[in-house]
């Protein structure tokens, strides 16, 4: 069978992960979603198993030291982390799989799956970035200024990955990552066993 392809999302916080994360998997049902772990307390509206694993730090601990986790990143002084296990059944089901992770994470799983299909998600500009964060609501003054202040090396890393997405019109940036993830799965590359077993026949 085919393998999957493993989409992974990122950019800085106040890119428009969410936004946009959100509208390709409404657009794609096809794609499977990958939940996280998080010992980030749950905010209003959000559901164990839907949006994330709320674990305690212990337990995050426990899932990193027995080596279950494709990709783990600090983000703001809470952990998060990324089951592997289900990502690869995932995969070796013939599914495709998105993700929404910071930049940390995206890195991490490019070194350890370099067949992956990296996007940064970049805002138009810093100003936007910062009125973004700000208009969120959800962020306190201390967690808000944090953001702020790492976006801006976070900016910088957007050569680490293999395509750039600006985030001026959600809808548009929407259509641009559907259209990498299609073009990426008809690559010579991803279809080359298709293609020969077609030839021996
Ligand atoms: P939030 O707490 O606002 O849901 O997410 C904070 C940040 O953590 C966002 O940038 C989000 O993309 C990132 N994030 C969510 N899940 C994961 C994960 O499993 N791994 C990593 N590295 N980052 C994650």
């Amino acid at each position: 069978m085919k393998k999957g392809l493993l989409i992974v999302l990122s950019g800085p916080s106040g890119a428009g992960k969410g936004t946009v994360y959100n509208a390709v998997t409404a657009c794609c049902p096809m794609l499977k979603k990958s939940i996280s772990v998080t010992t980030r307390k749950p905010r209003n509206g959000e559901q164990e198993g839907v949006h994330y694993y709320f674990r305690t730090v212990e337990e995050y601990r426990k899932m990193k030291a027995n080596g279950e986790f494709l990709e783990t990143a600090e983000v703001y002084k809470n952990f998060y982390g990324t089951p592997q296990a289900p990502v690869f059944r995932m995969l070796e089901e013939g599914n495709d799989v998105f993700f929404e992770i910071d930049i940390a994470g995206a890195k991490q799983i490019k070194q350890k799956y370099p067949e992956c299909v990296s996007v940064f998600l970049m805002p138009p500009s810093f100003a936007v970035l910062e009125q973004r964060l700000r208009g969120r609501g959800t962020e306190d003054e201390e967690s808000l200024a944090t953001r702020i202040g790492s976006a801006r090396s976070e900016l910088a890393q957007y050569a680490c990955f293999d395509y750039i997405v600006f985030n001026d019109d959600a809808q548009a940036a929407t259509k641009q990552v559907i259209e990498i993830i299609a073009a990426e799965r008809c690559k010579i590359s991803r279809n080359e066993q298709t293609i020969l077993k077609m030839l021996e026949k």
